[in-house]
């Protein structure tokens, strides 16, 4: 079970780690500031069967 996962920040290019919350759902989406620069981001969470985590991260508004 990985309970970490990493996206790559829109606004700065820096690889941001994050903890994952499995007990949330197998899909999740919630905003978050960039601890690099600050910027915030719309992060997408897919979870699958096995526990691996798909991580997206779009500049939020
Ligand atoms: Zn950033």
């Amino acid at each position: 079970m990985n309970d970490q996962g990493t996206y790559i920040c829109d606004a700065c290019g820096e690889q941001i780690v994050i903890p994952l919350d499995v007990s949330a759902g197998a899909r999740q989406d919630y905003i978050e500031d960039c601890p690099v620069c600050c910027h915030p981001n719309h992060i997408y969470v897919d979870l699958d069967e096995d526990g691996r985590a798909d991580v997206r991260a779009h500049a939020a508004q």
